[in-house]
């Protein structure tokens, strides 16, 4: 390995200070856990990392804001999140998803900000927190700017941040009870990256559903805004299976689907035709308390 220096601060301020804006070879570093396998297989040889674990604790607090919504510090571990009574009460849809995200041991490591940070088209955080309309405040040299997770992925492993900004916090509006659901599907273990993932809000007008966020992670560079399956599902019912398979049909229709180790374009497409209305099905269900059958590994 090649040397490199690992700087150790003791605050945010601190930390942008050790960044340069310039300098591709100088990253942050949260849990590590995405780091150290980029270092491994020699695709980043940095010449420092500005471990983030010793800065001021409240970026790593969970707290509900004054209009309901969550505040979750841009260093709160993974299994924090999970684990939160806050966040298992308030915001269903989160906890759920994070049980089959990786291992207890990643999840015990990786924080939230590493893990938008890293922008992997096929992570499960990003779609989900879209779907819920999260954003993220980002916070550099200049002082702070918010951006909607859905904004903040550019592309494979690209984000808009700049190399001196920090993800200093993530705030979620309520779910205020909306049927939502995420489906993971892998082909292997439950906890294993996803060949897809599609994420489900909903917003209930009675028994129709007034609207809904439908977002897919691991098809293409970035999770994606499922636009036109969302235009077929408002006012609809969700009972409807018909109207639930042309949503699948006109989502697999919408993407320019890429293949990848974990499942060719054509079996992606497949699984999302099938999947979308699946992820309604089991968001109903999990509001009315019912067992979600469908939700997480399948
Ligand atoms: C074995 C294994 C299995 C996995 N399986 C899954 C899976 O099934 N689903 C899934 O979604 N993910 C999976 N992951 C990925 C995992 O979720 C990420 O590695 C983790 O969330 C990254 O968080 P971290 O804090 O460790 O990030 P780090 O490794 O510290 O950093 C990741 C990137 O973000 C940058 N960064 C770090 N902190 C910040 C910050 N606060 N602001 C801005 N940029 C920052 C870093 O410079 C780096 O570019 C898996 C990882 C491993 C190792």
């Amino acid at each position: 390995m090649i040397p490199f220096e690992l700087a150790r601060p003791r605050s945010l301020e601190e930390a942008i200070a050790l960044l340069d804006p310039e300098d591709p070879d100088i990253r942050p570093m949260g849990g590590g856990t995405a780091v150290m396998l980029m270092m491994k297989a020699g695709v980043l040889r940095p010449t420092r990392l500005v471990s983030l674990c010793d800065v001021e604790p409240q970026y790593a607090q969970i707290r509900v804001g004054a209009s309901g919504e969550l505040h979750i510090g841009g260093l709160t571990r993974l299994a924090t999140l999970e684990h939160s009574p806050l966040v298992k009460k308030g915001w269903p849809l989160l906890s759920r998803t994070l049980r089959t995200l990786s291992n207890v041991r990643v999840r015990n490591v990786a924080t939230i900000g590493g893990n938008l940070g890293h922008a992997d088209p096929h992570m499960d955080m990003p779609p989900v927190l879209t779907s819920l309309g999260a954003s993220v405040t980002i916070t550099g040299p200049r002082g702070e700017r918010t951006v909607p997770v859905e904004e903040l992925c550019t592309g494979y492993y690209e984000t808009v941040l700049d190399r001196d900004e920090l993800i200093s916090e993530v705030i979620v509006p309520p779910q205020a009870g909306r049927p939502a659901a995420y489906m993971k599907v892998t082909t292997r273990a439950a906890h294993d990256w996803p060949a897809l993932g599609v994420a489900v809000v909903l917003d209930m007008k009675g028994p129709q559903i007034g609207s809904a966020s439908v977002i897919v992670g691991a098809a293409t560079d970035r999770p994606t805004r499922l636009t036109q399956a969302e235009a077929l599902l408002r006012g609809a019912s969700p009972d409807d299976t018909a109207l639930l398979r042309d949503a699948g049909e006109a989502g697999a229709a919408q993407l320019d689907i890429v293949g990848d180790p974990h499942g060719s374009a054509s079996y992606k497409k497949q699984l999302l035709k099938v999947y979308l209305g699946r992820a309604v099905r089991t968001a109903i269900a999990a509001a009315d308390g019912r067992a979600a059958p469908f939700e997480g590994h399948a």
